[in-house]
C-alpha cells in the first residue's frame, strides 16, 4: 500500500517514502487557544487526525508520532486577558481544554504530543542565538529579526516573489528593520505583557519561531509531514523553513508540506462583521457530532468546503441508514478494512471516494466492511441504539419520562392517552416509540 499525498512544496502529488518507517513524525499547526474553536478550525484537527489513522494503519500503530501544538502566548491572547479580566494562564488553560474535548467529541484521537509554546522558551532562545551567530538574524531595539535577504532560498514554499511577499505579511516597514521582508523571531514585552527573560531583553518569541522550536525538540531537525491550514503557507511556514534550515546549516527540514483548503458556511466567509462564525462548542450541543465529523469529511480536504445546515441534514440522514442496517444486522464479524476504502484513502486522502466506496458496501451489505471502514474513518463506532436515540440531553429527559408515561398508559389499557403521549413524542421530537420482543424501544428519526 503506498500512500500519494500533495505535497504543497512540489506542486504535486507524490508517493510517501518515510525517513525511518518506524518512526514517520507528523506536525500539525494547533490552535491559539484565545477562544472557542470555530468549526474551521476544526477542518484540519479531522483532517490531519484521519492522515495520522492512515499512516498508523499502514506503518503500525506505534511507528506515528503525531504532534498537534498549543499556541498558549500570542497579542490575541494578551487582548483577551485584558478584554475580560482574566489571567492568560486561565484563559489558555480554559480554551485548551475545551478545544481538545472538542475535537474529541469529534472523533480526532489526542495527538501524542501537544507541546505548549510557553514550555519551550528555552529552546527558542537557544534558536534564535544560532540564527544570530550563523549571520541571519541581527538584534535591534530589543526585536531580534530575521533577515530575509541572508538566505536566497526563502520563498520556495509560496513560490511568491519578493514584492508579493513583502504585501502579503503585511509587514510594518518598522525603522529598525534592515529590509522590509525581515521577519520577528524575538519581540519586547511592556512590563504588563508577558515575557522571558533572554540577551536581548524582557520579551516573547515571535509566532513562527514557535513552532521551528518545538518540532526540533521533539522530532529532531528533519522530519516527514508539516501540516496546517493554506493560509499557513505565508508567513507562517515559510518563515518556519528559513529559520530550521538556517538553524541547522542548511539540512532540510521537511520532507512533505500539506495544507487544507477553507471552509465557508453557507456560502459565506465567517467573519466579525457577518457574525456567522459556527463554534464546535455549540453545534455539537445542536447536532450529532459524529454527522459534523462526516460533512468535514465530505469534501476532499484540499478543496473548499461549504458547510451548510443542509449537508449536517444529509449527514445525520446517512448516518441513520447506515445505523439502521448495523443494528439489522447485529453479529458483525471484525474484518480488515476492504481495498476500495483503502485505495481512495491512499489517494491523497480522497475521503469523497471514499465515502463513496463505504455507500456500496452499505448497498451490498456488507456490514463488516462497512464498520471496519468506519473503524478507520472514526465514523459508525456507537451502540446503534444509542445513534437512534441520541438528543440533547435536555430533550433525552423529556422523551424518556413520556415514554415512560406512554407504557403506562397502555399498560392500563388508557389507549386514547397513550395515542397522544405517541402523537407528542412524534411531532414534538421525531421519536417513534414501539413494543418489540425486546420491550419498548424509541428512536429519533432523521
Ligand atoms: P488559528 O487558531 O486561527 O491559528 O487556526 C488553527 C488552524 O485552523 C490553522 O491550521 C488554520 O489554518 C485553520 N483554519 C482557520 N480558519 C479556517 C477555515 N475557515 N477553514 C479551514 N481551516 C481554518
Ligand atoms: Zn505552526
Amino acid at each position: 500500500m503506498t500512500l500519494k499525498i500533495y505535497n504543497t512544496l512540489k506542486r504535486q502529488k507524490e508517493s510517501f517514502v518515510p525517513i525511518d518507517p518506524n518512526n514517520i513524525r507528523i506536525y500539525a499547526c494547533g490552535p491559539t487557544v484565545h477562544n472557542y474553536a470555530h468549526i474551521g478550525n476544526a477542518r484540519p484537527a479531522v483532517i490531519f487526525d484521519l492522515l495520522t489513522r492512515v499512516l498508523r494503519k499502514i506503518y503500525g500503530e506505534t511507528n506515528v508520532t503525531y504532534t498537534r501544538n498549543i499556541t498558549d502566548i500570542d497579542d490575541k491572547i494578551i487582548d483577551a486577558a485584558k478584554e475580560t479580566g482574566e489571567t492568560i494562564t486561565a484563559i489558555t488553560e480554559k480554551f485548551a481544554r475545551i478545544y481538545n474535548d472538542d475535537m474529541a467529541t469529534l472523533g480526532v484521537i489526542p495527538p501524542n504530543h501537544q507541546p505548549r509554546a510557553t514550555e519551550y522558551i528555552a529552546p527558542m532562545v537557544a534558536m534564535v542565538q544560532l540564527l544570530i551567530d550563523s549571520g541571519h538574524a541581527y538584534a535591534t531595539d530589543g526585536h531580534v529579526l530575521f533577515h530575509v535577504p541572508s538566505w536566497p532560498e526563502y520563498g520556495q514554499l509560496s513560490r511568491r516573489n519578493r514584492d508579493d511577499m513583502i504585501a502579503g505579511a503585511r509587514v510594518e516597514v518598522a525603522p529598525y528593520k534592515k529590509d522590509p521582508a525581515d521577519f520577528v523571531l524575538w519581540k519586547p514585552s511592556t512590563p504588563d505583557q508577558p515575557g522571558w527573560d533572554s540577551p536581548w531583553g524582557r520579551g516573547r518569541p515571535g509566532w513562527h519561531l514557535e513552532c521551528s522550536a518545538m518540532n526540533e525538540a521533539l522530532h529532531g531537525e528533519h522530519f516527514d509531514i508539516h501540516a496546517g491550514g493554506e493560509d499557513l503557507i505565508f508567513p507562517h511556514h515559510e518563515n518556519e523553513i528559513a529559520q530550521s534550515v538556517c538553524a541547522h546549516g542548511g539540512k532540510p527540514y521537511v520532507n512533505y508540506w500539506m495544507h487544507n483548503g477553507f471552509l465557508m458556511v453557507e456560502g459565506k466567509k465567517m467573519s466579525k462583521s457577518l457574525g456567522n462564525f459556527l463554534l464546535v462548542h455549540d453545534l455539537i450541543t445542536e447536532y450529532p457530532p459524529e454527522a459534523l465529523r462526516l460533512v468535514l469529511l465530505s469534501a476532499h480536504y484540499r478543496q473548499p468546503i461549504d458547510f451548510t445546515k443542509a449537508s449536517i441534514e444529509q449527514a445525520i440522514k446517512t448516518l441513520d441508514y447506515y445505523y439502521t442496517l448495523l443494528q439489522e444486522a447485529k453479529n458483525i464479524p471484525a474484518a480488515d478494512i476492504t481495498a476500495p476504502v483503502m485505495d481512495a484513502l491512499c489517494d491523497d486522502l480522497n475521503t469523497p471516494q471514499a465515502l463513496v466506496e463505504m455507500a456500496a458496501l452499505a448497498k451490498n451489505r456488507d456490514m463488516a466492511g462497512l464498520k471496519s471502514a468506519g473503524a478507520l474513518i472514526g465514523l459508525l463506532q456507537q451502540d446503534p441504539i444509542r445513534w437512534h436515540q441520541r438528543g440533547s440531553a435536555a430533550d433525552q429527559d423529556a422523551i424518556e419520562k413520556l415514554v415512560k408515561q406512554w407504557q403506562d398508559a397502555r399498560n392500563a389499557k388508557d389507549f386514547s392517552t397513550a395515542d397522544r403521549l405517541r402523537d407528542t413524542l412524534k411531532t414534538g421530537y421525531n421519536v417513534n416509540v414501539s413494543v418489540t420482543k425486546d420491550g419498548v424501544y424509541w428512536r429519533r428519526d432523521a
